[in-house]
């Protein structure tokens, strides 16, 4: 068997039960490949692929097709990894390695964005004291609620990548000013730099917006919506009037401030 019909033919739902995990309703798991607090690993059904977003994960920065997930899931080679796949399969037919498999294209779109990146800030909370303090002067638990911090550091260091710094451009999470770095690469300015975040979901309670609050005194910038704002807080699903319209004040639906 190809490695092609190996991939066609053990989808990432069958994988994951085998392994007995079981992603949310938002598709995301805990990370089995680190130790994880929050789901930081999201799954692809259409693509048979996974993500982990966070950056103390091994895998972290690559997708994982089904052969890569169980290369990871035994700690094995990619040779064993593929008889371990033939073996779910409950087959035992010979294997012809096929160096250059099709690319797996990643997974665009804005709502796919937003929410990778919401995971993202997120995680940002737990190794933030300034995100945490400032979360507690208000009293707002990140443990029970969801809330991101945007340390400005998104697209640096492993995370730095074409197709993330050109997503986060069209989406307006980078604004590019003609900035030049101290390394003389070209540099942008982060949106909503040192703020905590909040999603605002549509009616599926899909995240169609971000909300940021600044954790600095500026009285005169505290409050910045990511571009082609819509959705609510905490959702449209969620929200007791239903009949509201999305586009409608975040503030006067369901502020996380309660001021
Ligand atoms: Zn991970």
């Amino acid at each position: 068997m190809e490695i092609a019909e190996i991939k066609s033919r053990l989808t990432l739902a069958n994988l994951l039960s085998y392994y007995s995990l079981k992603p949310d309703k938002n598709l995301r798991l805990h990370c089995p490949f680190h130790d994880d607090k929050t789901p930081s690993l999201q799954v692809y059904y259409k693509t048979h692929t996974a993500y982990c977003f966070s950056s103390n994960c091994k895998t972290h920065g690559k997708s994982m097709d089904v052969i890569d997930f169980i290369l990871h899931k035994e700690n094995c080679s990619k040779a064993a990894a593929i008889k371990k796949a033939i073996e779910i399969l409950g087959s035992g037919s010979t294997v012809i390695i096929n160096n250059n498999p099709a690319p797996v294209k990643p997974l665009v779109g804005r709502e796919q964005f937003l929410a990778n990146m919401f995971i993202y800030f997120r995680n940002a909370v737990h190794n933030s004291p300034p995100a945490k303090e400032y979360l507690q002067k208000r009293n707002l638990d990140f443990k029970k609620i969801e809330v991101g911090y945007n340390a400005g550091q998104f697209h640096h260091g492993a995370r730095k990548e074409e197709t993330l710094i050109n997503q986060c451009l069209e989406y307006g999470l980078l604004i590019d000013k003609n900035l030049t770095a101290r390394t003389g690469e070209k540099a942008y300015q982060p949106f909503g730099k040192w703020c905590v975040c909040f999603a605002l979901r549509n009616a599926q309670n899909h995240i169609t917006g971000l909300y940021f609050r600044s954790t600095l005194n500026n009285e005169n910038a505290k409050h910045f919506y990511l571009k082609e704002r819509s959705g609510l807080y905490p959702g449209l699903s969620q929200h007791p009037h239903k009949k509201i319209n999305p586009n409608r004040s975040y503030y006067r639906c369901g502020n996380p401030f309660k001021q």
